[in-house]
């Protein structure tokens, strides 16, 4: 809180729509099992809650880019399987075999750093291998892949690892027609074959992110890997509405009113007057600005019309530039006072703008909107 009875500003989570969303992908990736990716603090809804609410809706996998935060998972009393797999030379793998987490590691040297681990901690790590069928980030390339395969099944060999999963990760799954989508999963299949052949006995393979879930179900191997759409975000905005493939958002951003005053036409607002008055109006003060993740991108006046917000029973527009702290809507001649609530994005449901809304307004994708919104604004969940 920053004073004030009621938070000025808070971040809704509805943990049943989470739970819900969960239950959802389950349908939808049929034999394969699911794992919620909470990772940037569950895109911003809170880590442990959240994770706690895709456990309810059935996902039987939670996974992390970071190592803290499964780690923080398995400190919060989370069993069963999380896997993190992003690491940096000298990770502490030995925490991360020692809370029982799924590792990944695409060189073999990562493969050397994991094993001598083991060796030291005294049990056997399970490791996952990927391999880069085209995003061309992490994961082996393709030339290396049989390399990395042989030096896992040599820790294997020793009672150092046990390679439990061969992974990748789309590039293109956002536009679901792309030829990239079905040459990934050609790739795939292939390095899977060459990691089966030289002797993996993978217990999942999993390719599949929110996207390949919905709208790809030949992608979905034996797990697949869910972010945007645990949180009822659509993944492909240009496709589909979350509704339409059966989601609800989770978040929403509210505040209430700091300030409201009338102005005359002719009045400049904010920051180097990119909005200017056209008439006399009434002007909202909301207290959230960029140190608080409402991105500056989301300004008016210079370019296109500012984000959305909804205030008065009326979808208004950021007027001027966001501020650090705060930012303006136009409120025309609506009846709003001081103390009313403004919903920034939240269910199109309930006529709220959306977190796809904001992006589009900001040059940005949903993912990038929802996991911003800064620790100080308190998260209330319902
Ligand atoms: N798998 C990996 C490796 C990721 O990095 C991510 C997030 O970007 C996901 C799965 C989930 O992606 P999405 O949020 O599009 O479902």
């Amino acid at each position: 809180h920053r004073g004030g009875a009621e938070p000025h500003a808070a971040v809704r989570v509805d943990l049943r729509a989470i739970r819900d969303n969960v239950a959802e992908l389950r349908a939808r990736a049929g034999a394969a099992e699911v794992m919620a990716v909470v990772k940037g603090d569950a895109y911003g809804h809170g880590l442990v809650p959240a994770a706690r609410a895709a456990r309810a809706g059935g996902a039987s996998w939670l996974g992390t880019a970071v190592l803290g935060e499964a780690l923080a998972l398995r400190a919060a009393g989370f069993g069963g399987r999380l896997m993190a797999w992003l690491s940096a030379p000298g990770e502490q793998w030995i925490d991360a075999i020692a809370a029982d987490i799924d590792v990944s590691a695409s060189a073999i040297w990562t493969v050397e750093e994991i094993a001598d681990a083991a060796r030291e901690t005294g049990r056997m790590a399970r490791l996952h291998l990927k391999v880069d069928t085209g995003l061309g980030r992490s994961g082996a390339p393709e030339a290396d892949w049989p390399g990395l395969v042989d030096a896992a099944l040599k820790a294997q060999a020793e009672g150092l690892v046990n390679v439990v999963g061969l992974w990748s990760h789309f590039a293109i799954a956002d536009a679901p027609r792309h030829p990239t989508n079905t040459a990934q999963v050609a790739a795939f299949s292939q390095a899977v074959e060459i990691a089966q052949a030289r002797g993996v006995r993978p217990e999942v393979r999993h390719l599949a992110n929110s996207a390949a879930t919905l709208m790809l179900p030949d992608t979905h191997f034996d797990l697949v890997r869910a972010g945007l759409a645990v949180y009822g975000l659509s993944p492909v905005p240009d496709v589909a509405a979350p509704a339409d493939v059966g989601l609800r958002p989770a978040m929403s951003v509210r505040a209430r009113l700091a300030l409201v005053k009338r102005v005359p036409a002719g009045h400049g607002v904010s920051y180097g007057h990119f909005y200017v008055t056209d008439r006399e109006t009434s002007l909202g003060l909301i207290p959230l600005g960029y140190a608080d993740g409402v991105p500056r991108h989301g300004s008016g006046g210079d370019g296109g019309p500012g984000a959305p917000v909804l205030a008065g029973g009326r979808v208004r527009r950021i007027a001027g530039r966001v501020c650090m702290d705060q930012f303006v809507v136009d409120l025309g001649d609506d009846d709003v006072h001081a103390g009313d609530e403004v919903v920034l994005f939240g269910d199109a449901a309930a006529g709220e703008p959306t977190a796809q809304d904001w992006a589009e307004a900001c040059r940005t994708i949903s993912y990038e909107i929802v996991t911003r919104f800064a620790p100080r604004i308190p998260r209330t969940y319902v």
